[in-house]
């Protein structure tokens, strides 16, 4: 059955609450959904319901493709000044010993290890030292770019723009005009934790505001530039703190459409300071992703980060609105399993990725940073898989 007969079974549906078929009938007009009607979901809406609703939205815009990239993290340093409770990468600088800190060379030394490799895209990310500054940042970017040009630098966030441009003493345009010159081409979703004061003073105190993250964001765009945006979901947060975070972004994309994806990030309390704080469940994030799919509506992309959730989470949530499930990897990143993630050394192959999205009748689409398509595997058969052809005897007549 299409999603289209589906949302008409809802509409049409005597058992159903009113407030319910309003709703999908909004998303059968394509009309945007309020803010209370977001919190409406969240506390009355279940899982099957959303998933008719998400489902629709995301096959209308993007069918069955499913898209991922080939991308490897370079992490400069697990070492931060700041504290954040959720945080289970950092090594404050006073716990050096169980940290790294690499030089502007071995940074760039983790690049030349994938020379030869078709990966796009390098996702530069992690803690905020004080060594770690525009012009270390500027000379870092522009190394990577005369080494490769063709890869993609996507890196940093607001959380370490705000530091490095304070401690510069240049505002935000100015800064970020530096970073694009250097050779910065996107900035990741990360840093966006819950941008309301109430949650972000306690988990995230000392770091950028949310209005701050906002306005980074809304100077890179303006520079032609586009972005990600993430949301720590599924901690102290309550649900209308949620939707005020996506009110927010949806306002700023209606202002300047450069974020591409909406990321939500599920709070995992492993080695944290917030270990007390029971986790939620995969039905909670199956929900958490089927409304942002229905109340963003002018975010094109909806990603799942299949190293955080496990890849069977992932496989789920293309059917509750996620059309991406990131990239190869490459275990380059730490930031997933010290928070215990089910991935402990997050890594796969394209084969692996391509057959994951196939076995739940997906089209796996290969893309670039900015979703330009690099190869349709909907057809393609990798060469292992080709069964040997029998050797067939000679005929003698
Ligand atoms: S979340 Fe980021 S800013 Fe906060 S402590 Fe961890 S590395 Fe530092």
């Amino acid at each position: 059955m299409d999603p289209t007969s589906k949302l008409a079974i809802i509409i049409n549906d005597q058992d159903l609450p009113e407030q319910h078929k309003l709703i999908a009938q909004k998303v059968l007009d394509q009309k945007r959904i309020s803010f209370d009607e977001g919190v409406y979901l969240y506390q009355q809406a279940e899982l099957g319901y959303l998933g008719v609703l998400a489902n629709h939205i995301r096959e209308q815009r993007h069918g069955d493709k499913t898209y991922f990239n080939k991308n490897f993290h370079l992490e400069p340093t697990n070492l931060c000044v700041y504290d954040c409770k959720f945080c289970s990468y950092s090594r404050l600088i006073k716990q050096k010993d169980e940290g790294w800190a690499l030089t502007l060379e071995e940074m760039l030394n983790v690049v030349k290890k994938y020379d030869g490799e078709s990966v796009t895209e390098v996702h530069i990310v992690g803690g905020v030292l004080p060594q770690y500054d525009v012009a270390f940042y500027s000379a870092l970017f522009t190394a990577i770019k005369q080494h490769r040009p063709a890869l993609h630098v996507k890196a940093l966030t607001p959380v370490e723009y705000h530091y490095i441009f304070k401690k510069a003493k240049i505002d935000y345009a100015t800064g970020m005009k530096l970073m694009k010159d250097a050779g910065l081409e996107s900035i990741p979703g990360g840093g966006a934790e819950i941008f309301h004061p109430e949650v972000r003073e306690v988990i995230a105190k000392d770091k950028c505001t949310g209005e701050q993250w906002l306005q980074i964001h809304e100077q890179w765009h303006k520079l032609g530039m586009r972005s990600n945006a993430t949301m720590l979901y599924g901690h102290i947060e309550k649900y209308e703190h949620r939707v005020d975070h996506m009110e927010q972004l949806r306002q700023l994309q209606d202002r300047t459409g450069g974020f591409q994806t909406f990321i939500p990030l599920k709070f995992r309390n492993q080695n944290n300071q917030m270990e007390n704080v029971p986790e939620v469940s995969v039905i909670e994030d199956l929900r958490n992703y089927a409304i942002s799919r229905i109340y963003l509506d002018n975010f094109d992309h909806i990603k799942a980060y299949w190293a955080m959730i496990s890849r069977q989470t992932a496989q789920l949530s293309l059917n509750f609105g996620v059309d991406d499930i990131d990239g190869t990897l490459d275990d380059t990143t730490k930031i997933y399993s010290m928070a215990g993630a089910e991935e402990q050394n997050p890594a796969m192959s394209t084969k692996e990725l391509v057959a994951l999205i196939k076995q739940v009748r997906r089209k796996p689409i290969e893309r670039d940073t900015l979703y330009n398509v690099v190869t349709d595997f909907t057809d393609v058969v990798f060469d292992e898989d080709i069964k040997p052809q029998f050797y067939k005897l000679p005929v003698i007549n």
